[in-house]
């Protein structure tokens, strides 16, 4: 395969710049995910680099020039993925090593090109630092992963480290050849066009990785908040209802009893016109706080409606719910809740069915938990009532 370096080189400028263009947009949808404007800026400090690159024929003064420019801008760029990595997983990054590493590539150039001119030595001072840098990401990403972003971070990981390693060929193969081979950056001697090209098409996988981990985080992102109740953050009747499905499907393989608890706070209507809508809304948050500090990590706590809750407990008998309902009941009780210098008390009436009286379909669950319910209301509130009737 014959390979053109300029025309590699032309080639991937123009696909960097495309790709600046399209992170760029991507950054104004999603706006609250970190980092994208940093690797969008990178992009284009590539595709300038390269560029730059593009037009040395000769060295003249001002080719130097664009030389030295040009291996800058590609060092700023991995300097910025660099950060833009941190940014994007929200923390704090070490602006040491990018600026370093942009220091020592402006440095080894104009050493070597103007000081000291070596072509051979520049390539591999280039291709070293940069290859530093590169690891620097690779570690970035894998080490600390998230894990509904694991796959994404793998793969722009590896494709840093596969990057790195090919830098390192690069050196190696130029310190290796006989004096004289190497005779600049349009050498069209092997290993400098494959090396070139493949360093390239990485690139380009290293963006992908990029794009594939703002997928991620957006979709996990939307995961949540189409689960999740705006208000409180518990999970809301729509998940719920997922849930029970998979519950149900469970009971049928396993057998094991399912259980489910509705709590409807008392008298709410009565805080909300006391105290306002807003403390109301407060109210309903510290309930969910206590609830979920109650339950243990197999059980489902989600908002059902209102001022009304639900819990699924797989493989939890309606007896060994009571006890967690009254567990949950005397806590919220005893929660002092002090809003705008105002003590409120507050108690909440709770409903349980099982499977075993009921079947385990999830309506009839509910329908069951809230007769019993009912009858908690009824025989005065704050207390717990079962199903079966033995409470
Ligand atoms: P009971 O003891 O019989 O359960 O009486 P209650 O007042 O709690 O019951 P009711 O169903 O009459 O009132 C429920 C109230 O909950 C009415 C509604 O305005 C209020 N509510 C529902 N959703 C919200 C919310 O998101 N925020 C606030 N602050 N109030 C809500
Ligand atoms: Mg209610
Ligand atoms: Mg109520």
């Amino acid at each position: 395969m014959d390979l053109d370096i300029r025309t590699i080189i032309v080639m991937f400028a123009i696909l960097s710049l495309m790709f600046a263009g399209l992170l760029e947009l991507a950054g104004l949808q999603a706006g609250n995910i970190r980092g994208i404007r940093l690797w969008a800026i990178a992009n284009s400090c590539f595709g300038l680099g390269l560029g730059l690159a593009y037009f040395y024929t000769v060295p003249t003064p001002d080719a130097n020039w664009a030389l030295v420019t040009g291996s800058t801008l590609v060092a700023i760029g991995v300097a910025l993925q660099y950060s833009g990595i941190h940014a994007f997983k929200e923390q704090r990054s070490d602006w040491r090593l990018p600026l370093l590493l942009v220091i020592a590539v402006c440095a080894m150039n104009t050493l070597f090109v103007f000081i000291h001119p070596d072509v051979s030595a520049r390539a591999i001072a280039n291709a070293l630092l940069l290859a530093v840098g590169y690891a620097a990401c690779a570690r970035a990403l894998l080490i600390k992963i998230e894990p509904p972003l694991r796959t994404a971070y793998w793969f722009t990981g590896l494709s840093f480290a596969v990057l790195a390693l090919v830098l390192l060929a690069r050196a190696t193969a130029i310190w290796l050849a006989p004096s004289g081979m190497y005779s600049g950056l349009y050498t069209q001697i092997s290993p400098n066009p494959l090396s070139f090209f493949v360093g390239g098409i990485v690139q380009l996988f290293v963006t992908f990785g990029f794009v594939l981990m703002l997928d991620y985080r957006l979709v996990t992102e939307m995961r949540r908040l189409a689960s999740r109740d705006a208000l409180t953050g518990a999970y809301n009747r729509r998940r719920l209802e997922e849930e029970a499905v998979l519950q149900w499907a469970q009971h049928l393989r396993t057998g094991e009893i399912l259980t489910v608890m509705l709590i409807d706070i008392d008298h709410f209507k009565a805080i909300n016109d006391l105290y306002g809508h807003q403390t109301g809304d407060e109210v309903l948050r510290r309930l969910v706080a206590i609830a979920q500090a109650s339950i243990r990590a197999n059980d489902y706590f989600a908002r059902y409606g209102g001022e009304e809750f639900c819990i699924l407990l797989p493989a939890t008998t309606e007896q060994a719910a009571l006890v967690l309902a009254e567990r949950l009941r005397g806590a919220y009780e005893d929660a002092v809740m002090t809003f705008g210098g105002k003590t409120l008390k507050s108690t909440i009436s709770i409903g349980v069915a099982d499977s075993t009286g009921v079947g385990p379909e999830f309506s009839a669950l509910i329908a069951a938990a809230d007769r019993a319910l009912y009858r908690a209301k009824q025989t005065g509130r704050n207390r717990v009532a079962l199903h079966s009737g033995s409470q």
